[in-house]
């Protein structure tokens, strides 16, 4: 018998999402419809819908689905917003922003992850993520202002250049501390003033380069 991927996505959002505190019914949406059997490696389909974070090669990792919501519930985005993701991966949290907000960035240091993301969010059939190989900590100054910047790689601290590129009332989320592990923060700018909230701790593969570590 086939597996029934919608069920299973069903069941995943249910238990293993709203049954621990997701309560956004739009995120909820979100992960709903998003078919996360195509961002994994095509040995590992039949575990997409696990309660876990999967390897997608050349050391990375796609989140667990827990975490994807929690991040997304975080960074509050809606109609309109433009989104900056550091840290594209398979591309499966870019492909959830991408159904909340009009337009995602992506940024990916690893040229091989980000085509093979590309590949998914095409097989995926979404249209408005934009997946730029780059150093992510440099952010996109051109495309700046972002409504939502989200950091999927763990950082001893946020990176300054995206602090400049969010736009007034902006939400940035990113794991932040030490290499084993990070409190998911959420700052959130009003003018000059930044005001910092922390949800609990995560762990993440480390940013590599300037502001994060080294290789
Ligand atoms: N959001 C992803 C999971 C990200 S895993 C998903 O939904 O699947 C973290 C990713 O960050 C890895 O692919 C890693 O190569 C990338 N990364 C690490 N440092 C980076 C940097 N400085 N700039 C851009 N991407 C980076």
């Amino acid at each position: 018998m086939k597996r029934d991927e919608r069920i299973e996505r069903h069941r995943m959002v249910e238990h293993q999402i709203r049954d621990r505190g997701v309560s956004d019914e739009r995120v909820l949406t979100a992960m709903e419809a998003v078919p996360r059997h195509l961002f994994v490696p095509p040995d590992l389909q039949n575990v997409a819908y696990g309660d876990h974070p999967l390897p997608i090669g050349e050391g990375q990792t796609i989140s667990q689905p827990y975490i994807v919501a929690v991040m997304t519930e975080l960074l509050a985005i809606g109609p309109g917003d433009r989104v900056l993701e550091i840290g594209t991966g398979s591309g499966y949290g870019a492909a959830v922003l991408a159904r909340l907000a009009d337009e995602v960035w992506s940024i990916e240091r690893i040229p091989a992850v980000a085509a093979q993301a590309r590949e998914n969010l095409r097989a995926a059939g979404v249209e408005n993520v934009h997946v730029v190989v780059a150093n992510g900590t440099l952010g996109l100054p051109d495309r700046a202002p972002f409504d939502g910047i989200i950091v999927t790689a763990a950082t001893p601290s946020v990176p300054d250049p995206l602090f400049e590129q969010l736009a007034d009332g902006g939400r940035l989320v990113a794991p932040v501390g030490g290499r084993d592990l990070q409190y998911l923060m959420r700052y959130t700018r009003h003018g000059t003033d930044i005001k910092q909230e922390s949800w609990g701790g995560v762990v993440f593969v480390p940013l590599i380069g300037e502001y994060g570590w080294e290789d």
